[in-house]
């Protein structure tokens, strides 16, 4: 009795394994996050909802937590750091209202991504992280996948002035103020997404609009990132 039910639990675990290596499985779990987290959210945009559809998270996250990769929550991806709720994501992309030819700029890489969402969307997307093992690791990621991002080891606080202005930027990690030379390097008629706030305290998602040669700022939602540190690093 014991052997049979030692051998059903053994059945069991190598079916669980092999649907989680099918592409079908993860289809099915990102579909499920598209309509329950995303779609019934509000979020509008279909082309960033079909990118959401398209860009397999699971890939992006450490291999320990690729089970909970399509949940509704952000994750580490070690360093301290954390890709962020599939939702957040979204949001933050709907903002921005790319366009097929639209040059973009994301600051904090991460796992990488927040940047492969841009790349379904934009032709060209520049990130800088400035943890060089996350910078690292996502550069491999996205080139295996086949994604044409540019990824920098640097300090976001100084922009990418080699490629600027840009019609978008993003910041995935929160300032305590707005960085000036990322107002600087947008695009007139530009939009930046960033999370403004001191660290530990909730912070506020704050949409910033080039309109004429003015500044227009607009509050989104609170939300919670991990600060933007002020690295001055060394540039490779
Ligand atoms: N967009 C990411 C989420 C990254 S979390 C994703 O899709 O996975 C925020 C990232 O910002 C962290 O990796 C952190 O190391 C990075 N970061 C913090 N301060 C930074 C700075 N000054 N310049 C660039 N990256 C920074």
């Amino acid at each position: 009795m014991i052997v049979r039910l030692a051998i059903h639990a053994c059945l069991l675990l190598a079916l669980a394994s092999r649907l989680q290596s099918s592409e079908s499985y993860w289809d099915a779990k990102r579909d499920e996050m598209v309509r329950d987290q995303i779609e019934a959210r509000g979020v509008v945009d279909e082309r960033v909802v079909l990118a959401m559809r398209k860009v397999p998270r699971h890939l992006f996250v450490l291999p320990s937590y690729r089970p909970y990769a399509y949940g509704d929550f952000p994750l580490p991806i070690g360093e301290g750091q954390t890709i962020s709720q599939p939702y957040m994501v979204a949001i933050m992309t709907e903002l921005l209202h790319l366009e097929e030819d639209d040059r973009v700029l994301e600051i904090g890489t991460g796992s990488g991504y927040q940047a492969a969402v841009l790349a379904e969307l934009a032709s060209e997307v520049y990130t800088i992280e400035i943890i060089p093992s996350l910078a690292l690791r996502a550069d491999s990621v996205l080139k295996d996948l086949g994604y044409n991002v540019e990824v920098k080891i640097g300090d976001g606080y100084l922009g990418w002035e080699e490629y600027a202005p840009f019609d978008a930027i993003i910041v995935t990690c929160a300032p305590p103020y707005i960085p000036q030379p990322l107002v600087d390097q947008l695009k007139e008629g530009g939009r930046l997404v960033v999370p403004v706030g001191e660290e530990g305290q909730v912070q506020t998602l704050t949409l910033i609009e080039k309109v004429a040669g003015d500044i227009v700022q607009r509050s989104i939602t609170p939300c919670i990132f991990v600060p933007m540190r002020s690295g001055h690093i060394q540039e490779k």
